[in-house]
């Protein structure tokens, strides 16, 4: 077991490395030593990282012809935070190792120690818990375990946005802590302007900041990340079975990534928020254990009724089928860019022997998360007739996939770059493409190599892009 835990730390700490030197995820304002719990996206990182967004968004726009796109705002009137809890109740346990000083979250602590615990539950509940197991839980950082009184602390980031006095900390406005609140605020905009009717959803990609406490794991937990969210208005008494279809259909959106299903399970929360009618977690198998990547809850109509008792307005819907008039209940999926591309990362890192004393690092990307789909090479970089064939080639099928011109090295070492870097096929134009027409297309996984003409490449790599 702990060899097993040792072996996935050093895959994790390679897939780290393997991020920074093929420029997927640079630390943030690196020169200046990073700043914690913030992250940059590079070169590949942000084809990665739209090709996560737009699986995810044709998954919900698309395929459902009942959820619309929007796109709201990262400032919104401070009175949304007070309406939606975040002003009074965002908040996380904190506690201080008296040894190191490190500030560490009391919920983690416990959960790591296999204890029960959840960050909603009160200061005083999750003291009592903690002094209980004391003797289970140890400091991550220095080992010690003693350790001061849990104090809650909030998340949200505050900001002097429109204020311009000094002490503009008694009023602040805040960066949003989840972009779910967009979308209720303009739940009766939408309504208004589309011919949505319910049920129907309202899907979203943005920026969301929290003030975590613990900024460990990498870009699993991040002080700035991206969510995508979809809260999906329904009548009242809907939630158990709309609830059971999204659970269905967001788990199956892993699975049709290529997730293996011995990396994915369901957390189900026993302990409730007092308006939520169910809530659980799709969980991924990170190199540090099954942590979540997925939120999907029955919210009840609380998000709608506290927004139209804090703004005075209406939100309530009048079906014009049955005239009933009722405030629409809310089911949400919430996921995180930032979980899912390292969940991609760690479910496509392999490390493969290729023949005696060589091994090659390949990142075995499902095909449409790939970066870059195509690389295209001409066989010698000082031979023109080759570089200006390759050339022609490559500006024949870079505008409908994402492809790559790479001359430099020989063949060998251009594969291991591209292994490297997860892309699919690597074509090599040679002394055959400029007297039969012909190439060599390599295939990432099968390392088998085939010649195609020139002619069918669009509807060889059609086929293959499927
Ligand atoms: P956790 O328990 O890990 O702190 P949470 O329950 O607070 O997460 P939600 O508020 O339900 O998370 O947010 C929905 C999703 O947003 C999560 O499933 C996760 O994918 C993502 N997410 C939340 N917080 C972070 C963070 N600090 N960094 C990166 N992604 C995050």
């Amino acid at each position: 077991m702990e060899k097993n835990k040792k072996e996935k730390m050093k895959a994790f700490n390679d897939i780290i490395s393997l991020c920074k030197r093929r420029g997927f995820v640079f630390p943030s304002s690196d020169i200046y030593d990073g700043f914690t719990a913030i992250y940059d996206y590079g070169p590949y990182g942000v084809l990665l990282e739209n090709n996560i967004k737009e699986t995810w968004w044709k998954e919900m726009t698309r395929a459902n012809d009942n959820i619309v796109g929007l796109d709201s705002a990262i400032f919104m009137n401070p009175k949304v935070w007070e309406a939606s809890g975040h002003v009074s109740g965002f908040s996380d346990p904190l506690t201080e190792c008296r040894k190191c000083n490190s500030r560490l979250r009391q919920d983690t602590l416990l959960e790591d120690a296999g204890v029960f615990a959840d960050e909603k539950m009160s200061e005083d509940e999750i003291n009592y818990i903690f002094e209980k197991n004391i003797d289970k839980i140890k400091c991550p950082v220095c080992g010690a375990q003693d350790f001061t009184p849990g104090k809650k602390f909030n998340l949200l980031v505050q900001s002097n946005l429109g204020n311009f006095s000094s002490n503009w900390q008694k009023n602040p406005s805040y960066l949003r802590g989840e972009t779910c609140q967009g979308i209720y605020v303009n739940y009766k905009n939408v309504l208004d302007s589309s011919r949505v009717k319910i049920p129907f959803g309202i899907a979203q990609i943005g920026k969301a900041f929290r003030n975590e406490i613990t900024a460990r794991q990498f870009i699993f937990r991040t002080r700035e990340f991206e969510q995508m969210e979809m809260q999906y208005f329904i009548k009242p008494n809907d939630d158990e079975k709309v609830f059971n279809e999204w659970k269905e259909k967001r788990y199956n959106f892993y699975l049709n990534l290529g997730f293996s299903e011995k990396n994915l399970r369901w957390h189900k929360h026993e302990n409730l928020v007092f308006y939520a009618k169910a809530a659980y977690d799709i969980e991924y198998n990170f190199p540090f254990g099954f942590k979540e990547m997925e939120g999907i809850h029955a919210r009840g109509d609380y998000d709608l009724t506290q927004h139209s008792k804090f703004s005075g307005k209406k939100l309530d819907y009048l079906d014009p089928k049955t005239n009933e008039r009722f405030i629409p209940h809310v089911i949400e999926t919430s996921c995180g860019v930032g979980r899912i591309f390292l969940a991609t990362l760690t479910e496509a890192y392999k490390e493969e022997e290729i023949k005696e004393g060589e091994k090659r690092i390949v990142l075995k990307f499902p095909k449409k998360l790939a970066p870059i789909k195509i690389a295209i090479f001409p066989l010698l970089k000082n031979k023109e007739e080759l570089v200006s064939k390759a050339k022609e080639i490559y500006n024949s099928l870079k505008m409908d996939w994402k492809c790559e011109f790479d001359d430099n090295g020989n063949i060998g070492k251009r594969y291991r770059r591209q292994d490297e870097i997860g892309t699919p096929y690597c074509l090599t134009i040679d002394f055959d493409t400029l007297e039969k027409d012909e190439v060599t297309i390599r295939d990432r996984d099968t390392m088998e190599q085939e010649k195609v003409s020139v002619s069918d490449l669009k509807k060889y790599f059609s086929e293959k892009f499927l």
